[in-house]
């Protein structure tokens, strides 16, 4: 049963309890909710009754704290100086894994130069196969953590195990939940306790009503600050990794509060895809992008094909200025490159694809 109140009420939530439910307050920017687990809690009617409730629904299949109509205008997820859901839209970016402290550090500074409100970097990676390079674990972290510091950049991480959520957590502004473990109940729930924002991502073969679903996991513990990904989904096509889902955009709008964001790089699997996508993204009305980027994608450890060069980078934040004007959204790019000197915008040409 999820309550909402209108203010505190003790009342409500002993009963509740006496009735051997688990009761949790939950306290978000949207409401204040009560939510029930198991016990033997009476009709919502009851509840509906009494002081302080304004409404109750019994928990069932369907989002309850995800759905949009607790927030019609959406919710948004701090990060950084980015407020992903905001009219300004989030980019990050990222090699796949971090390799080296130069590799690391060195597209930190290059993205924040040219726009970046996040860097990603993976050290826990959650390999197809056994036999490729797995991440350098919590040294990884760790470097990430130093490139952050370095460029100013918020730093976003996969975590795949519960047990490492307490070792990372000092170095971390915001776990990653890949795509592989989006419905693992546990995970979700040790990220949820964590308290730090979340970038849930959708499995490649999950519906978007589980993927609020395993949002939902996340809020009941108490942490509204996720930020969902859409990375593409398994489809018969072969001429790209993943059939990038953009339906997913205004469907996750209509069904959820929470920011949505698009990784182009998962969702093709190709360069020359990328940035395209990327536009169309954020022309269907995505909050942000998420994209990976390294110093020399030839010699990267994984996902090469899919990372942009450096100037690539900039390329796609340069394009995606006028993309964002165009729905009612901005990208704030720096004034001044490296070394103060001054930034001057390409004419806003859409540029070839690679
Ligand atoms: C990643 O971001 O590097 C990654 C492994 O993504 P996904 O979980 O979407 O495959
Ligand atoms: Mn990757």
């Amino acid at each position: 049963m999820i309550v909402k109140l209108k203010h505190p009420a003790p009342d409500v939530a002993a009963r509740l309890a006496s009735l051997g439910a688990s009761v949790r307050t939950l306290d978000f920017p949207f409401g204040l909710f009560l939510a029930a687990l198991g016990g033997d809690v009476p009709p919502a009617k009851e509840l509906q009754a009494m002081a302080g409730v304004e409404w109750a629904r019994p928990s069932g299949s369907k989002p309850l704290l995800a759905a949009r109509a607790l927030a019609p205008k959406g919710s948004q997820v701090t990060l950084g100086r980015a407020v992903v859901g905001g009219t300004t839209l989030a980019l990050m970016g990222g090699p796949c894994s971090v390799e080296d402290r130069e590799q690391i550090v060195t597209t930190a500074r290059f993205i924040a130069a040219y726009g970046a409100t996040g860097l990603r970097g993976g050290a826990y990676k959650p390999r197809t196969s056994p036999y490729a390079f797995q991440g350098l674990g919590q040294a990884g972290v760790e470097l990430l953590r130093e490139a952050g510091d370095a460029s100013g950049l918020p730093v976003i991480t996969e975590v795949m195990d519960p047990a490492d959520v307490e070792a990372m957590l000092p170095f971390v502004d915001c776990f990653q939940i890949g795509a592989r473990n989006m419905s693992s109940a546990p995970l979700l729930r040790a990220v949820g306790r964590a308290g730090k924002p979340v970038l849930l991502k959708r499995g490649p073969a999950s519906t978007l009503e589980e993927f609020v679903l395993a949002a939902e996991y996340i809020l009941l513990e108490g942490n509204a600050q996720v930020i969902l990904c859409e990375r593409g989904i398994r489809t018969f096509e072969t001429a790209t990794r993943n059939t990038l889902d953009l339906n997913a955009i205004p469907v996750l709008k209509a069904l959820t509060h929470l920011p949505v964001i698009v990784d182009p790089s998962h969702g093709t699997g190709r360069r020359d895809a990328v940035i395209p996508m990327a536009r169309a993204a954020v022309a269907a009305g995505a909050d942000g992008i998420i994209v990976e980027v390294h110093p020399d994608p030839s010699k990267a450890l994984s996902d090469g094909a899919q990372s942009l060069h450096f100037a690539e980078f900039r390329r796609l934040a340069e394009e995606l200025g006028p993309v964002a004007l165009a729905v009612g959204r901005r990208l704030d790019l720096p004034r001044t490159q490296p070394g103060g000197v001054p930034y001057i915008r390409r004419a806003a040409g859409w540029g070839s694809a690679t």
